[in-house]
């Protein structure tokens, strides 16, 4: 249930509103808009009358919230929310920012890969020290060793980093280390205590879509992180399974204005994963960045074909400088003032098909 507070109260009154619903037992979760404050309540509201609430001074009016998920809800909180990523990196709101980087961090080359991305305008490092691998005999990441690479590369380069945490055991270690921000993987998806564990802290966590999880079970794994008290989760589509064989996952473009409609969370896409083959990596990219992603994350490599995970779907860094180029203009048609702009005419649209976006040549 959302009571949505007259402009008149005065912050005494506000408080006092609070005290009063969290006296009854109920959470209370307040968003304070430009336009107008917002205070969720979170329990079993089937005991509250909405009339009562309506009937005091300071409320101008209550809805109920059908959805299991609250603080995700852009019913609780209308406007976007912006998180600070470390490194002066906001994402969300308008801020677009790109996670770049190997699937796993395997020594050496991470820093000049990250060198490479930076170059080409990535805001973000990705990289996986703790590596989730469908067969136990596959390269498991690096792990410690693999978060101070990042970290080294992450100093010089004065970026901030985002890798996977897979074990609740682990997340003091990332939080000690001052991890940027904590990648949740599709298969730990629903990983109830490690949502847990990730939401008491204070780190950022790029919470991906299971493998078969709907919108609605991203939403209520955003729930468990935020119910613990950490609000800054991004939302990441990153393909689902389903019937299609030709490509790795099938990417849920659809996902990311529905998530935009239901959260005010950012969401991110992940075109790597979400197609698994380099050749199609970039034309699902400017897919995600025209259907208003809030920022994408791509695996590059400098070798894919040595890599020690996910080589078949890694962009070379000089795919990724030719993608950020053509990502950074659909970025400014989608926000271009169309007040001067006349309608195409027949034809003006013709342009001579790109063979790498077609996925030819790759
Ligand atoms: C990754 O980012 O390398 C990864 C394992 O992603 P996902 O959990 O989406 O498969
Ligand atoms: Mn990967």
């Amino acid at each position: 249930m959302i009571a949505i507070v007259k402009e008149s109260a005065t912050p005494e009154q506000l408080s006092h509103f609070i005290t009063w619903i969290e006296g009854r037992g109920y959470k209370t979760n307040v968003s304070q808009g430009d336009n107008e404050t917002i205070v969720g309540i979170i329990g079993d509201t089937t005991r509250i009358d909405p009339f009562l609430l309506e009937s005091m001074d300071i409320i101008e009016r209550v809805q109920r919230v059908s959805e299991p998920f609250k603080k995700a809800n852009r019913k609780f909180h209308p406007e976007d929310t912006v998180i600070d990523c470390g490194h002066g990196v906001l994402i969300g709101g308008g801020h677009f920012q790109v996670m770049a980087g190997p699937c796993s961090v395997e020594g050496k080359n991470l820093i000049q890969i990250a060198r490479e991305v930076k170059k080409s305008g990535a805001t973000m490092l990705r990289g996986g020290a703790y590596k989730p691998r469908t067969s136990p005999y596959s390269f498991q990441g690096m792990g410690e060793r693999g978060l101070d690479i990042l970290l080294e590369a992450s100093a010089e380069l004065d970026m901030p980093v985002v890798t996977e945490v897979m074990d609740p055991r682990d997340v003091q270690l990332f939080v000690d280390k001052k991890i940027d921000v904590m990648q949740i993987g599709a298969r730990n998806a629903q990983n109830f205590s490690l949502l847990k564990e990730v939401g008491k802290t204070d780190i950022p966590v790029l919470l991906k879509r299971g493998i078969a999880g709907t919108v609605d079970e991203l939403l209520m794994a955003a729930e468990y992180i935020m119910s613990e008290g950490n609000e800054k989760v991004i939302l990441c589509e990153r393909g689902i399974r389903s019937f299609e064989t030709r490509t790795r996952n099938t990417f849920d473009v659809n996902a990311i204005p529905v998530l935009h409609n239901l959260s005010h969370l950012p969401v991110v896409g992940d075109p790597s994963h979400a197609t698994g083959y380099t050749r199609y990596v970039r034309p699902a990219a400017y897919a995600a960045t025209a259907a208003g992603a809030d920022g994408l994350e791509i695996e590059v490599h400098n070798k894919p074909s040595e890599a020690w995970s996910d080589g078949a779907q890694a962009l070379t860094p000089e795919m990724f400088a030719d993608a950020m180029k053509r990502i950074a203009l659909i970025r400014s048609a989608i926000s271009a003032d169309l007040d001067d702009q006349p309608a195409p005419e027949p034809g003006s649209m013709d342009a001579a098909p790109l063979a790498a976006e077609r996925g030819v040549d790759a």
